[in-house]
């Protein structure tokens, strides 16, 4: 790394703590992920900067800090297996990987899922776990999980992925419509109850059901 690599790294990191990003995990592991991994090279000069960055099909990589908060709202633990719902670049997952022992995400849209997938190989990130398909219907057969992140917004939880918490377990998504503003919500399990709260307004990319039109039928992928 350059030094002026480096001074952009730390810049972003002094910048998250004082947004408020306290969890020192959480900022080690944004300091470990070369994000400038996950954009396309035309960004790359920006990719330490707390922005949100397109990387196609209409997508974006989340801004740092929405990524910070999620994963600090989320309370990841080394022995924990964590569902992530939209991929996208594959750099929440990654951010994931290094906090918990298991990450399984899925996208829907295959030619972002292969990229995040070469990336996960490159940067030698072994434990996260990839599958093409509709998020909103869940991974049946690897549930329970102990957290679920899901990094697009629908207008209320999915029930199959909040049924899909085990005991004791956390949930963190945007819940709101597009144009009306997204809640950033954390519901727990807890006694088979879910408990929710509001953390503060964001702005997603709708979660969309279903698969993208031509492509090929949902599968394992890789
Ligand atoms: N976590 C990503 C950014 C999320 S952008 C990153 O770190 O780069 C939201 C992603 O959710 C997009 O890639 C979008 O295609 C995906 N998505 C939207 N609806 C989905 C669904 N029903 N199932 C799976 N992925 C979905």
């Amino acid at each position: 790394m350059t030094d002026v690599q480096a001074q952009k790294v730390l810049r972003l990191l002094m910048e998250l703590r004082g947004l408020g990003i306290s969890d020192a995990r959480v900022l080690g592991a944004i300091e470990r992920v070369r994000r400038e991994a996950f954009v396309p090279a035309a960004f790359r000069d920006q990719a330490w900067e707390n922005v949100a960055l397109p990387i196609g099909q209409a997508q974006t990589i989340s801004q740092p800090l929405v990524v910070a908060l999620m994963t600090q709202a989320l309370e990841v633990g080394e022995r924990h297996k964590v569902l992530e719902i939209g991929t996208g670049s594959g750099y929440q997952a990654s951010i994931l990987s290094k906090l918990c022992r298991r990450v399984f995400t899925m996208e829907r849209h295959r030619p972002l899922l292969k990229e995040a997938e070469k990336r996960f190989a490159e940067l030698k990130i072994h434990n996260v776990t990839t599958r093409f398909g509709d998020g909103s219907r869940g991974w049946p057969e690897q549930a329970p999980f102990d957290r679920i992140m899901i990094t697009a917004a629908a207008p209320e939880v999915p029930h199959i992925l909040r049924d899909s918490l085990a005991e004791g377990g956390i949930l963190v998504a945007p819940v709101g419509e597009e144009r009306r503003g997204q809640q950033l919500v954390r519901i727990r399990r807890r006694d088979g109850a879910f408990v929710a709260e509001d953390l503060g307004p964001v702005r997603f990319v709708p979660l969309v059901a279903g698969l993208p039109r031509n492509a090929a039928p949902a599968g394992k992928s890789g």
